[in-house]
């Protein structure tokens, strides 16, 4: 049965175009093979966009993503642009889509393909099959509070000031995504925050705590604190199932734990709003990697991250779950017959271009569907 879904592709600088090309013939798979009508239209982001219209997104494209069912981003971003004004850097292009698009909640897995768990700087036991989310909060804390700044005091010492805050909606809305993701999966949530030494911490700890006897209650939940999750993250990571903590403890325990994945090649994310009233969730999907200037159109990137993101897309944005299944298992098939880009090379396999994993996917998918 044929279904429409709008989705707006920027694919970017750099490797962004090249990776995103390999996600079109998923996309095309998709269209033939599982009758999946997407309705694709694409956009500039980034430098490209400034150096077609000096500025790193128009507010057309804007509106269109704030209109799409799901926007897929490749990267932003390289030395052509380094030196513009910070203002109107290809980063800030993403930074007003994800703000306009008010994107709260991000998601990060790291998830080990057995065939990779060697390449964890962590022992393979430790890391085989491990399969993790991190869900970050990504519009308030400490990044954004008020007041901050760097002041000059009377005596001439200088004081810089951050401020850690956050209200009741704001923890609320969060933890309710890192639930509902939680009963989807292992059924398991451990809230994360620094509760003996922050009032914010300890908010938190109490609003977790009180939505999860209201509305939750059937999933398991335990809290650490942000010390203790960093230290059991690289001690036994396999203990988690979802995680939800702040934005400045997100930022740092998911970059650990996608550490623990041995590659940024391989590494998808999710960035999610609100539920609007016609029950469509605004969401950006992107890899975590940038926009690797020093190996673009050579044909090196590693495409499955931003594969990876589009499955996220299918998962959490159009409710796809057997179609998203069928692409991380084609994924899982291709590292397993040894194929691997530079970044993901280990001694005895064949090294491939992104054009020649992208095939082998493709092959793996028909397969799969056989
Ligand atoms: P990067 O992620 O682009 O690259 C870091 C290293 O990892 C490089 O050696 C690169 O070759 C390698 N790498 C990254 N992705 C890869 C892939 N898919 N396959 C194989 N190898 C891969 O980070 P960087 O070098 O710090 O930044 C480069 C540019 O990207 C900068 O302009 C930066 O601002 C931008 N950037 C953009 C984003 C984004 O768009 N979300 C994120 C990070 C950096």
């Amino acid at each position: 049965m044929a279904s429409n879904k709008k989705l707006l592709v920027l694919p970017g600088d750099g490797i962004g175009p090249e990776v995103m090309r390999e996600v079109f013939r998923v996309v095309d798979w998709m269209d033939k093979r599982r009758a999946v009508t997407f309705d694709v239209s694409e956009d500039l982001v980034g430098g490209c966009a400034i150096d077609a219209h000096g500025i790193p997104v128009t507010d057309e494209t804007v509106g269109q993503a704030m209109e799409s069912d799901a926007v897929l981003l490749g990267a932003v971003g390289g030395p052509k642009w380094d030196n513009l004004d910070f203002s109107i850097k290809p980063e800030r292009g993403l930074l007003r889509l994800r703000k306009d698009m008010e994107l709260f909640a991000n998601l990060r897995p790291a998830m080990v393909f057995d065939a990779l768990a060697e390449a964890s700087t962590l022992k393979t036991d430790l890391v085989a099959g491990l399969n993790i989310m991190i869900v970050r909060e990504l519009t308030g804390g400490v990044y954004f509070g008020e007041p901050r700044g760097i002041e000059e005091l009377p005596d001439g010492t200088r004081r810089g000031v951050n401020t850690q805050v956050y209200t009741t909606p704001e923890i609320i809305r969060v933890a309710k995504v890192a639930f509902e993701l939680a009963r989807k999966r292992d059924n398991r949530l451990c809230s994360v925050e620094k509760a003996n030494v922050m009032e914010s911490g300890v908010l938190w700890r109490e609003e977790v705590t009180k939505l999860h006897g209201e509305e939750y209650s059937d999933v398991e939940l335990s809290h650490m604190y942000a010390d203790n999750c960093a230290m059991q993250l690289v001690r036994a990571p396999k203990q988690f199932d979802v995680i939800v903590t702040d934005n400045l403890f997100g930022d740092m325990l998911s970059d650990a734990a996608a550490m623990l994945t041995g590659s940024l090649g391989m590494l998808p994310s999710a960035s999610l709003g609100d539920v609007d009233a016609t029950g469509r969730r605004k969401a950006l999907y992107e890899p975590v990697h940038g926009s690797a200037p020093d190996i673009a159109s050579q044909d090196m990137a590693n495409p499955l991250a931003m594969i990876l993101s589009f499955s996220m897309c299918l998962r959490y944005s159009f409710d796809m779950g057997e179609e998203a299944d069928l692409i991380e298992t084609a994924v899982e098939k291709v590292l397993a017959g040894g194929l691997r880009t530079a970044d993901i090379m280990q001694p005895g396999k064949a090294k491939v271009s992104t054009t020649v994993m992208g095939d082998a996917l493709v092959r793996e998918l028909d397969k799969l569907a056989a």
